[in-house]
């Protein structure tokens, strides 16, 4: 670009998407006086840490664990766990 010459500003029309609805409803309900949970338990977390619901999957945001929905099974993905020396 010449010296002195301007710069044209760019000027980026946003379009808007709908937003997402991000709740996905409560990990559970109470039925008379039970607690009636609407996803897994996180395995590693233990109770009241839930698992993601994905189409192929099964996640936990905290730890990282995965459960496979492979063929009607659930499968946990394996991982390779670093040997620790102690
Ligand atoms: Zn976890």
């Amino acid at each position: 670009m010449a010296r002195g010459a301007k710069r044209k500003v760019k000027t980026k029309e946003k379009t808007q998407k709908p937003p997402r609805n991000k709740n996905k409803g409560p990990m559970w309900t109470i039925e008379g006086d039970k607690v009636v949970r609407a996803r897994k338990s996180c395995p590693k977390c233990g109770p009241g840490n839930f698992l993601a619901d994905h189409y192929d999957r099964m996640h936990c945001g905290k730890c990282g664990y995965t459960l496979f929905k492979r063929s009607g099974k659930v499968v946990p993905a394996k991982r390779k766990v670093k040997a620790s020396n102690n």
